[in-house]
């Protein structure tokens, strides 16, 4: 299959573009699209064909449900049972957004979609060209991140392309992602609200609207047996190809530490990269020898730069064939806990605390 990729202005996308995009996702064919998140790959939600389509294009695990895109609030009936009147509430103040809210789902939304799930994943995105999408393709759009699965999720139509070309019909170029990290998940299939997934939208804005908030404990724990409810979250994600390790702290000591193990690494003819802040940068400028890459990801003073530029620099390690990444933990006051969500994830849980006389450091080399 060709795909074919079509530029828009993402504020005010092409009309001829929308539609011929809304026919390829009427008649069962998938589209990769900008939303304020990440890309998303859309099909049509209540075709299982799509839905099945969808997994096989990323490689994903089927009991790993899809999340549902309106761009109208009355469609929301067709799709969920029971909205409670927090949700609504949540609607109120963040929809269109970076929010996705669970409910119990309705018979018109297959289980092929859900995963095999009885309940359903909404999100209302705020973005232009999402929007227009959706409204053309009927209505209710099913979109994960638009990445192969397992790989860190796309921010702009090139990392798409570098997983999906030839899998897909088309691909709609928006420019790069402006939240850059998935929308925050919500359950409220509970008697109180549970944050499955953390994202922009975070905990303190929650717990405004909300008052009562959970945080699955599946999202928080290191243990294996620990579950995520949010079944995407158990699977290994957003990693490089290279080992990542992060080391957490305090700055003093982080910035030694890695430097250490920069030169260690460096010393054994590892093509060695350094993930850091732009505060930070100038600290391991000359760790080792010139063969370190040292990548500024966003400045402590701006976290959202963090947020923006994570899953992109990621993707540059693969792209310049490093051997092993270190990188500094970035625990923000608002986006902190979305963002090391994520590296986390990457790291696989790797982690070492730099305090004192380094004394796990010998494990990490
Ligand atoms: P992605 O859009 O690629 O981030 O994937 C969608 C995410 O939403 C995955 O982590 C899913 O596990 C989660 N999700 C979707 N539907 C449900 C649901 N009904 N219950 C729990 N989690 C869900
Ligand atoms: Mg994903």
């Amino acid at each position: 299959m060709k795909t074919i990729i079509k530029k828009v202005d993402p504020g005010s996308p092409d009309a001829e573009v929308i539609e011929e995009a809304g026919r390829i996702l009427r008649s069962g064919g998938l589209v990769a699209f900008p939303t304020e998140t990440v890309y998303g790959l859309g099909g049509d939600a209540l075709n299982p064909e799509s839905s099945r389509k969808i997994y096989a294009a990323k490689g994903r695990p089927s009991d790993n449900p899809l999340i549902v895109h309106i761009a109208d609030l009355k469609d929301l009936e067709r799709i969920a049972e029971e909205v409670p009147g927090n949700a609504k509430l949540l609607m109120n103040e963040y929809w269109p957004g970076p929010v996705t809210m669970i409910f119990q789902k309705t018979e018109e939304v297959p289980t092929e979609t859900t995963g095999g799930l009885p309940t359903v994943a909404v999100r209302f995105p705020s973005h232009p060209t999402a929007r227009a999408l959706i409204r053309a393709a009927g209505g209710f759009v099913a979109a994960p991140s638009a990445n192969a699965s397992g790989r860190p999720s796309p921010t702009s139509a090139r990392h798409v392309k570098q997983d999906l070309d030839g899998r897909i019909e088309m691909i709609i170029d928006g420019g790069s992602s402006a939240i850059g990290l998935e929308s925050t998940i919500v359950d409220f299939t509970e008697e109180i609200p549970v944050i499955l997934r953390p994202g922009f939208i975070n905990y303190e804005m929650l717990s405004e609207v909300l008052g009562e908030v959970k945080v699955d404990p599946g999202i928080l724990s290191e243990d294996q047996n620990v579950r995520p409810k949010a079944p995407g979250m158990r699977y290994r994600h957003y990693a490089p190809k290279a080992p990542l390790i992060v080391v957490e702290g305090e700055r003093g000591p982080v910035t030694e530490m890695i430097r250490t193990l920069v030169g260690k690494a460096a010393a054994q003819g590892k093509r060695t990269a350094v993930l850091c802040s732009d505060e930070t940068a100038a600290f391991y400028e000359n760790a080792a020898n010139s063969s370190v890459m040292v990548s500024p990801v966003g400045s402590l003073e701006k976290e959202e730069s963090i947020a923006k530029h994570l899953f992109g620099q990621l993707r540059i390690f693969d792209e310049n064939n490093i051997d092993i990444i270190y990188s500094e933990a970035f625990e923000t006051p608002r986006l902190g806990q979305a963002i090391m969500n994520r590296l986390l994830k990457a790291a696989g849980h790797t982690v070492v605390r730099a305090e004192g006389p380094f004394a796990r450091e010998e494990r990490y080399e």
